[in-house]
Parts: C-alpha cells; sequence; structure tokens
C-alpha cells in the first residue's frame, strides 16, 4: 500500500511532536490543531485511563489552546499524603478530549483509553483566580497549584517538578474532598460511557492481546461486584443507607 506524503507539520508548533509521533490514517486519536478559545471560557481538564504497555492515567490541563499532559502510573490520589509520580509528555489537542477507544497495535500508544473524568480547572495564585500568565510563571518555576471540578476529581491540587525535567509529583491539597479511599479503585468507570476497560475494547473491535490487556487494567472485581450488587438490590439498598447518614 502505497503511502501518502505526510502535511508539513511543523507549523501546529505545540502539537508538533503529537502529530509527529501519530498516523492519522490508522489511529483513530484526532489529529492536532491549535485553537482559539474565548479568553473567558472555564479551562478544561481530562484523565484519560490508557493500557499502553503500561497503564498509566494521562493527566491534561487546557493551557493556551493545547492540552499539558502528565503521565500518571499509578493515577491521582485524593490522599494527601500520597504523592503520585507525573511524567510530563506532548501537549495533545483539545479534541482529544473526547477520545475514548483503542489505538491499534503498533501505533505510538497502542492499547484502549478511557475517558476516566473531566471537568474544568482553575489556576490558583495567592489562593485567588489566577491567569495563563501565571500558569506560565508557576509551570517555569515546577509548581502549579490549580483546582479541579470533575466527577471523581475536586478541589485543590498541586503538580511539583522534582528534578527540573520531565518527571513531576502530582499531590491532592487537605480540603472537603480528601479521601483514603483508592478512587482508580472505587470508581473505575468511563465518566462518559460507563463502560469498563474491557467493554470500550469490545466495543471498539480490539484484539485479543488488547481486549486482555484492557480486561487486565479494570480492578478485578468490577465486573464481579457489578453482578453481585444487580443480583442482590436488597443487600445494595441496606448498604447505601448508613453511609448516606454518615454524609459521604
Ligand atoms: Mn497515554
Amino acid at each position: 500500500m502505497a503511502k501518502r506524503a505526510l502535511p508539513d507539520l511543523s507549523r501546529f508548533g505545540r502539537l508538533a511532536e503529537y502529530n509527529r509521533k501519530r498516523h492519522f490514517a490508522v489511529t483513530p486519536e484526532p489529529p492536532g490543531r491549535s485553537v482559539e478559545r474565548a479568553a473567558d471560557r472555564p479551562r478544561e481538564f481530562v484523565v484519560q485511563k490508557h493500557r499502553a504497555s503500561q497503564l498509566h492515567y494521562d493527566f491534561r490541563l487546557e493551557h493556551r489552546g493545547v492540552m499539558l499532559s502528565w503521565a500518571v502510573p499509578k493515577g491521582p490520589s485524593l490522599d494527601p499524603a500520597v504523592k503520585r509520580l507525573a511524567m510530563e509528555t506532548e501537549p495533545h489537542p483539545l479534541d482529544y478530549n473526547q477520545f475514548e477507544g483503542v489505538i491499534p497495535e503498533g501505533e505510538y500508544g497502542g492499547g484502549t483509553v478511557m475517558i476516566w473524568d473531566r471537568g474544568v480547572w482553575a489556576p490558583v495564585a495567592d489562593n485567588k483566580l489566577g491567569d495563563d500568565a501565571d500558569v506560565d510563571r508557576q509551570l517555569a518555576k515546577g509548581e502549579l497549584k490549580f483546582v479541579l471540578l470533575g466527577k471523581k476529581l475536586a478541589g485543590s491540587w498541586t503538580l511539583v517538578r522534582t528534578r527540573g525535567g520531565r518527571q513531576w509529583l502530582l499531590i491532592k491539597h487537605r480540603d472537603e474532598h480528601v479521601s483514603t479511599d483508592d478512587v482508580t479503585v472505587a470508581n473505575p468507570r468511563s465518566v462518559v460511557s460507563g463502560r469498563t476497560m474491557a467493554a470500550i475494547a469490545r466495543v471498539a473491535g480490539a484484539s485479543e492481546r488488547q481486549l486482555a490487556r484492557a480486561a487486565g487494567a479494570d480492578p478485578a472485581t468490577t465486573e464481579a461486584r457489578a453482578a453481585k450488587a444487580a443480583s442482590r438490590p436488597a443487600a445494595r439498598a441496606r448498604s447505601r443507607s448508613p453511609r448516606r447518614a454518615a454524609g459521604s
């Protein structure tokens, strides 16, 4: 099969690396285009669970027309005592926030992608709402403070660079959204489709190997717990009321 000549992608600026790594005739991921957004629009954030060669959670914050991105191997933690390694990766296009599916084997990042959480975020400077210049300044300094409003993640957070390179730590600040429960286990499904990793792979017609890998990335008990709960509605109702009474 003759390959089409690739267009000159250097003009896509901060998305050049994203575009260079991908074959858009093969992958279902969106091509990278910078976009102009209204200045008063809330900034988007997304967390994508990605079973590539290694499982990780891609944590992305909108800034100046692209999604700044960090790969968090263990996923976010709601426990302020837990600092999660976050490796800075290439900025992604805003269109990527809608992407859930399977990147074919052999392609960059081949594997299943889930929209694990999404919502809006805001930078924090001097305990007030920050602006784009504050974000630039904090990124250069290696300490970005922000608040998230998502379906699973909320409240005050920070990203701290550890060694001047691409290595950061994602840390939850102490507020009413902290928890010692592992949110990646307690709340494993897509916030868009409600699907597990296995279901996303199945719907996308993934290869056997990718299906097995996707299923392995779901908490072991997800399907079993769901099936059990569905067959025992009385038990579920009973276990709910004390939690509600406790206000959690
Ligand atoms: Mn990834």
